[in-house]
């Protein structure tokens, strides 16, 4: 059977590197597997659901670069969920309940201190038709739940049930379903919670891995029985640890912390941002791998860390330099036309100042410093004013080889008597007006003669 992945995000604000996580352990698995990966949005809550957000995640995700094999929305797939339902309902397996929130919480309270644990203790069932009737004649609408198969005969005596999957990335795995509540599948008003569209879709798309965070594992206990309740065989799992903030909030795609939006704005390459958000919290060491193929080579589930990975992102910062400092010209090109740097010189630029950016953008001030001079001028002692005029006199003719740059010093040197940092220094800040950067052996020869004695203090 072809493997096949979905990552399912609700399309209710942009994502996050924490949701990328999840896309990317999708996609590379469905690579390293030579497999499908269906982009699924949960848009079930058509109210906190838009457009914009599911095509502003679609963006992000080809900005990462994965593109699904297909794009799917729950929206648009509500018959095939009530059919579902019809079948639960004909299977005895979903059931009417009439609780309000006030209800179940006074309920749960009584348990509680009565030693027993806050489930739901399938009270529903217990309704006679005349109960049912009069709920119904005081406008009570029923929300639906799905009755856990925990128990021999009588659903009011649960026992301990044990649901086991060998997760992807945790190893063995066991929930109790004697310590769950059975859950709501539809509400009052008719819509639809995550779990039954999830498990219908995961079944009708021929999901075969479900690759997900952490915050799933009780739901998979309950997914797991959901599935055969539909007589389907559950797919694999594998839930990997959430990232959180260094100071270890969870991400939310609400507040728009580190999401991809605000990361591709600050200049961060899709492969620093891919990098970190798969290689963090596992036991892999994090390094800038140049493309997702690569990226797959280092990717293994079952090497993922079962607590909360932190991300830290200046990490971001130390990944794209590295990407940066490797970039080959034909990669760079088009960008830095885009951001006016085109031309003969371009690519001697390039190789000249690619290891010093932080971010590809960072060039635009190099080009400028290189083709207009420096941005600021230095202040200069008397000392280091007579010392440059000195040095300007002895820059060689045109035309200028490879060598110039040391040629030029070694006469410096000879005529002045300086070495090291204060024969450098002045010449740094005179030619470039800031105190590092890149070679200057590099950029002398992109100044040529007459740019470089225009920058004569
Ligand atoms: N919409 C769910 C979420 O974003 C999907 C979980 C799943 O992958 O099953 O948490």
């Amino acid at each position: 059977m072809t493997v096949t992945v979905r990552f399912a995000p609700s399309p209710t604000g942009r994502i996050h590197i924490g949701n990328a996580r999840t896309a990317l352990f999708n996609w590379l698995f469905a690579m390293n597997n030579k497999g499908r990966y269906i982009q699924r949005f949960d848009d079930t809550d058509v109210v906190r659901s838009t457009q914009e957000f599911a095509d502003s995640i679609l963006y992000d995700l080809h900005w990462l670069g994965i593109f699904p094999d297909v794009t799917e929305y729950q929206s648009r797939r509500f018959e095939i969920y009530d059919a579902a339902v019809e079948r639960l309902k004909a299977a005895r397996v979903l059931y009417a309940c009439y609780e309000t929130p006030e209800e179940l919480d006074l309920r749960r309270k009584v348990r509680r201190t009565r030693g027993q644990p806050p489930v739901y203790g399938r009270e529903a069932l217990t309704l006679t038709p005349e109960q049912v009737a009069e709920y119904e004649s005081d406008g009570r609408r029923p929300h639906w739940r799905f009755l856990l198969p925990n128990f021999t005969s009588d659903p009011l005596q649960p026992e301990r049930t044990e649901v086991h999957w060998n997760d992807l990335v945790r190893g063995e795995e066991t929930v109790d379903l004697a310590s769950l509540s059975d859950p709501v599948l539809v509400r009052e008003d008719g819509t639809y919670l995550y779990t039954l569209p999830s498990v219908v879709d995961d079944i009708e798309m021929g999901v075969t891995h479900v690759i997900r965070g952490d915050d799933h594992v009780t739901n998979t206990g309950v997914q797991i029985a959901l599935f055969q309740a539909l007589g389907a065989e559950p797919p694999v799992f594998g839930h990997h640890n959430l990232l959180t903030t260094v100071s270890g909030e969870g991400l939310s795609k609400r507040t728009g912390a580190l999401s991809i939006e605000s990361l591709r704005g600050d200049g961060i390459e899709p492969m620093a941002v891919a990098s970190l958000a798969v290689l963090v919290g596992t036991s892999e060491n994090v390094t800038a791998a140049h493309d997702l193929g690569e990226l797959a080579g280092h990717f293994d589930p079952a090497a993922t860390s079962k607590s909360a990975a932190k991300f830290d992102p200046d990490e971001l910062f130390v990944l794209n330099r590295a990407l940066m400092h490797h970039m080959p010209f034909e990669e760079a090109r088009d960008r830095l036309i885009v951001l006016g740097i085109s031309g003969d010189r371009a690519e001697p630029f390039w190789l000249a100042v690619r290891g010093n950016l932080d971010r590809l953008s960072d060039a635009v001030a190099w080009w400028r410093i290189l083709s207009d001079g420096p941005q600021e001028a230095a202040e200069f002692s008397g000392e280091d004013r007579d010392f440059l005029h000195q040095a300007f006199d002895l820059l060689p003719e045109e035309p200028w080889n490879g060598t110039v740059w040391k040629d030029w010093t070694g006469k410096i040197r000879e005529a002045t008597g300086r070495k090291g940092k204060p024969l450098f220094m002045p010449l740094r800040l005179a030619l470039t007006g800031r105190s590092s950067g890149p070679e200057l052996a590099d950029l002398l020869p992109l100044m040529g003669r007459e740019g470089t004695l225009a920058r004569r203090p």
